[in-house]
Parts: structure tokens; sequence; C-alpha cells
């Protein structure tokens, strides 16, 4: 067996989905950590601003739900130099519930073992109400996506599954688990996933082949994706010879906001349990 990748290895849902995206990117990015200047095209740079803004306003609700005063964090989201930044944030706080029934665990991070290998989640919001759990994820994505395709993403998988390996590691049983997007720009239709034991065996089943699938490529197995599609909010676009144009079709654009590529992989912190 190959056993190319750098240890200790951490999937998530991010590398995974990277590599179902393009083989050759989850080489590049989480096995040599290849660094390559992103182009400096404007639909490049239009998806980086995008990406930072989307990243303050979850820090900003990060701290509401650590407590920090509403009037503070308003203030915070004004004085944000992208105006998107408050206007996310008022439609937040003006129509998700400020106060959730049970433990709430904003910005949490389950890692659980899955055939030998690491699997982690960091969730934006895990709410646990007496046996039912809730995994929230805020996006800030131009427009929301179909539901559909939202379902068969690594995230809509993984979220849920590490979930549920963790209670049963725990010996915590649940009466529902389900997952919510709340996205910005349709908040009034968040999307709904619940998980089923059949979707969570399945999950599991597809979660695992692919990790053991991963760890027996060799190199020159990770091949560039077909779909030149994939490639155009691609940090290595040119890396690649992969064009230079941006996208007529900007189903692309939001496919590439929810895969937000981690940087590293996501710190892990197993002490903590959901009691
Ligand atoms: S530019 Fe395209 S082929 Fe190259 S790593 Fe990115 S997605 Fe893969």
């Amino acid at each position: 067996m190959a056993h190319i990748l750098p240890l200790p290895f951490v999937f998530t849902q991010s590398n995974l989905q990277s590599f179902l995206n393009c083989p050759y990117q989850f080489y590049l990015h989480y096995v040599l950590h290849f660094q390559w200047p992103a182009a400096q095209a404007r639909d490049l740079l239009q998806f980086e601003a995008d990406r930072l803004a989307g990243a303050r306003f979850h820090q900003l609700v990060h701290q509401l739900f650590l407590g920090v005063s509403l009037p503070k964090l308003s203030q915070m989201a004004k004085n944000d130099p992208d105006t998107r930044v408050a206007t996310w944030f008022e439609t937040f706080t003006t129509t998700f519930p400020q106060t959730l029934p049970g433990e709430l665990f904003p910005e949490y991070t389950l890692g659980v073992t899955l055939g030998g290998q690491e699997l982690t989640a960091k969730y934006d919001l895990l709410q646990c109400d007496s046996g039912h759990f809730t995994i929230y994820d805020w996006k800030t994505s131009r427009r929301q996506p179909r539901k559909t395709w939202l379902a068969g993403q690594m995230q809509s998988r993984v979220f849920p599954l590490v979930l549920a390996l963790h209670l049963d590691e725990i010996n915590q049983p649940f009466t529902e688990l389900r997952m919510v997007y709340w996205e910005a720009a349709q908040p009034e239709r968040p999307y709904i996933f619940k998980s089923t034991a059949q979707t969570l065996v399945e999950d599991q089943a597809y979660i695992l082949a692919l990790m053991q699938k991963i760890n027996r490529l060799s190199p020159a197995d990770f091949h560039k994706t077909e779909d030149i599609q994939r490639c155009q909010y691609c940090r290595y676009r040119s890396y690649c010879n992969r064009g230079t144009q941006p996208p007529e079709d900007d189903q692309a654009f939001i496919e590439a906001h929810y895969l937000e590529l981690a940087a590293e992989p996501e710190e892990v912190i197993f002490e903590d349990e959901i009691s």
C-alpha cells in the first residue's frame, strides 16, 4: 500500500470533497502542501473577497453565541469594509432565533476514528436538546444551490456521520439528528436534512471506502479532473494551464463557495464531550 498521505492525516469534508472534485487538487493541496499564488484575475479576487467576508460574518455569529452583546457586534458588522457583512448579520439577527433550547456548542469540532483513519467535522453551531441534535451551518453564497446538489456534498454526509459516531462512542443515544443550512440570501428557506439509521449506514460505508481508496493511491493516480468547470475557481488554475477566462455559468461559483476549502486541517478537540 502506498501511504503517501502526510501523517498524521485528518480527513475532513473539505479534503474529501476536494478529492471528489479533482484528485490532483487534493494531491497538490493536502499531500504536497503546494503553494501557488492565486491568479490576480477579477473572478478569483472576487471569490477571495467573498470568502473573507463570509469568514468575518461567521466570526460575528460565533461571538453572538458566546454571549457578546448584540449592539457591540452590530457595530462591528457596520464597521466592516465589506458592507455585505452588516447586511448578513442584520439578516441573521432578525430571522434566526437568538435563543435555542438545550445546550449550544458554537464553532465546535468533533473527531472520530473510522477504519483507523481520523475524520473530523467543525460545526458552526451544534444544538443538543434532550436527544435531538441539530447541526447548523451558515452560508453566505450569492444564491442558494439546489437541495439535491447540496445533499450530495461531502459536508452533508460527513457532518452528521461524525456526530453520530461520536455519540455512539460515548454511548449517548439520540432520537433525532438533522442538519440545517441557513443561507443569508434566503433565510426564510433553510435546507434541512434529517439523518436516518439507513443514511448513516450508507454514509459510513461510502466515506470509509473513499478514505481507503485515497490511502491506496500512488502520486500518479491523482488525476486532473476532466470537468474544466471545476478549474475556474481553483488556485492552481494557472499552474495546471486550465485557462484564464472567468466562467460563463456562475454555477461553478456557487460550488466553489460551498466547497470552502480549508487552508489547514481543523484542530480536533477530542476531550470535549457532549453531555
Ligand atoms: S486547476 Fe483544475 S486540474 Fe488543476 S488542480 Fe485545480 S481543479 Fe484540478
